[in-house]
């Protein structure tokens, strides 16, 4: 049967749950145990998909297509296990799920209340896909005390019942703060998160500290002793170095260990922190450091190009480098300072996006790139700006541009909303904004003799995508003819997946996002050759 493990926080958000959940999960599954990770987030939105990144960060997609959390990320690239739709779910989709089925009677004239049936359908969520786990590790977004999230808080404090307490765990993660005016480190935040989570119910079984030092002994026992945990299940979490050291912190602080003996099971296999460590390794003591440009909208947003910042650092692990992410707002580039802006760089990336505001930038940007033969890697809309920028300054298309911008111009770019993704037609609709795009994973086929077919090493790839526009195949030729390449198309032949320059060092732009699928221990290899080509550039 499997196992509960519930994270919530306290204090403050942004602490860490997401990694320490993540984290945790390598560390049970690398001592032999098959582990789940699951996200329950608080808000009214059915899903992310329709947040503006400036929001809540990227959105996150699933093999099967789910727009998810960015946490997710985090999961899949620590755990290595692919997060599915049924991962990751939020009060919005509950409420939504709920009051469906009262319309259809579903509830036999009973009084529709969020205790049960809000509850009741949080549990379903919590149980549901899941078959041979070992353990499943939910997540609960936000931090007990919010009004939002006591509707979670109530159903796991359930769960726990119905399951027998003796299959569920309760995680705390709370801050340790450390005042410098006074040098001095203070409990009390956590005695008070404690007090809050137990006043719903929850005596937490663990307490995670995040502190940015080591918390003395003697503040551990006040910890212990206020908030009724075992004093060797106050564990600490001191800031890390870097995101890689996560799972050897946490290791050494005997989470995984406290966590097998809760359940009281005695553990498979020894832990292999060897792979974080070469990375760790790597990544503290590389010297040699390369500079990208990003050029794109949410560039203040530090979370807004999660994966893609952590595809890039995996691509430069894999090539024994740092990167220098230059996050570049396409907004306010001016076709004048490109030349400025763009000198020290060594690679250019347009990542995906949306709507019109600050195209022009972009594709000024890539015929920078393409003239000064400096690697460019475009994704998703950064692909269809490639396209676009090709239409006009090489197939002399002045007007050439994406219907998502308007109706004015020669839609190089158009709207698509039926696509045929493993023999079944999938249909978008015009009419809803979220979940109606092409989303998941969809094959693309490679030509022969191509870059890309040498850098996958294959002759078909699966790629997850999220858009609404296609570059339009009855182009091919023309762009062919001019050397623009596509070298990826999907199976049926009607969706361009992939393009390439001939007589460029490294010039490629795909229309899905390979940023999901890179995993620290798995760079994905278009992102470790972009890096390369980039390293050979200066
Ligand atoms: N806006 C574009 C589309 O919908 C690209 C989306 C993206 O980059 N993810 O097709």
């Amino acid at each position: 049967m499997a196992r509960y493990i519930f994270v919530t926080g306290g204090v403050v958000s942004s602490l860490g749950k997401g990694l320490s959940s993540a984290s945790l999960a390598y560390l049970l599954q690398s001592r032999g145990y098959r582990v789940r990770l699951r996200k329950l987030d608080p808000y009214l939105n059915i899903d992310p998909g329709t947040m503006s990144p400036f929001q809540h960060g990227e959105v996150f997609v699933t093999d099967d297509g789910a727009e998810t959390d960015l946490d997710l990320g985090h999961y899949e690239r620590f755990s290595g296990i692919s997060a599915k739709k049924s991962d990751n779910i939020t009060t919005g989709k509950i409420y939504s799920d709920v009051l469906k089925k009262e319309r259809q009677g579903g509830y036999l004239g009973k009084t529709v209340q969020v205790i049960p049936h809000i509850t009741d359908r949080i549990k379903d969520f919590i149980k549901n896909d899941t078959s041979k786990e070992d353990f499943i590790i939910c997540e609960i977004g936000g931090i007990v005390g919010d009004i939002e999230s006591l509707p979670f808080v109530e159903a796991i404090r359930q769960f726990a019942n119905d399951v027998n307490k003796r299959n569920a765990l309760f995680i705390h993660l709370t801050l340790v703060p450390y005042l410098r005016a006074s040098d001095e480190i203070k409990t009390k935040p956590t005695q008070h998160s404690v007090k809050e989570l137990r006043s719903l119910g929850i005596q937490p079984d663990i307490i995670i500290c995040r502190s940015e030092r080591p918390i003395p002994l003697d503040h551990r026992k006040k910890i212990s002793l206020f908030c009724n945990v075992d004093i060797k299940n106050v564990i600490q979490t001191v800031d890390v170095k870097t995101i890689y050291e996560a799972p050897i912190s946490f290791n050494r602080e005997n989470l995984d260990k406290q966590v097998l003996e809760y359940f009281k099971i005695k553990t498979r296999k020894k832990v292999n922190l060897n792979p974080w460590k070469k990375i760790t390794k790597t990544v503290l003591h590389t010297k040699k450091s390369i500079n990208i440009a990003i050029i794109g909208k949410y560039v203040d947003l530090k979370d807004a190009y999660k994966s893609l910042d952590e595809a890039l650092t995996h691509g430069g692990i894999d090539n024994n480098l740092k990167i220098n992410l230059m996050r570049i707002d396409s907004e306010t580039l001016k076709v004048s300072e490109i030349k400025k802006k763009l000198k020290d760089v060594s690679g250019i990336l347009i990542p995906g996006g949306f709507g019109k505001r600050g195209t022009e930038g972009k594709i000024e940007a890539i015929k920078y790139a393409r003239e000064k033969k400096i690697p460019f890697f475009g994704i998703c809309f950064g692909m269809q700006m490639a396209i676009i920028e090709f239409a006009r300054n090489k197939l002399n298309i002045k007007n050439a541009n994406s219907s998502e911008f308007g109706t004015g111009g020669v839609p190089i770019i158009g709207l698509i909303n039926e696509w045929n993704r493993y023999g079944k037609l999938i249909k978008g609709t015009d009419k809803d904004l979220g979940g109606t795009m092409r989303l998941g994973l969809y094959d693309a086929k490679l030509k022969e003799n191509s870059l890309v077919k040498k850098i996958y090493k294959s002759k078909l790839i699966k790629e997850r995508h999220r858009h609404r526009y296609e570059v339009n195949i009855s182009y091919k030729e023309k762009f062919e003819k001019n050397g623009l390449i596509f070298s990826g198309l999907s199976p049926d032949n009607k969706l361009p997946e992939i393009i390439e320059l001939k007589n460029h060092p490294w010039f490629v732009a795909v229309q899905f996002h390979p940023e999901f699928k890179s995993r620290p221990l798995a760079p994905h290899p278009l992102f470790s050759s972009f890096i390369k080509a980039a390293k050979n550039h200066k």
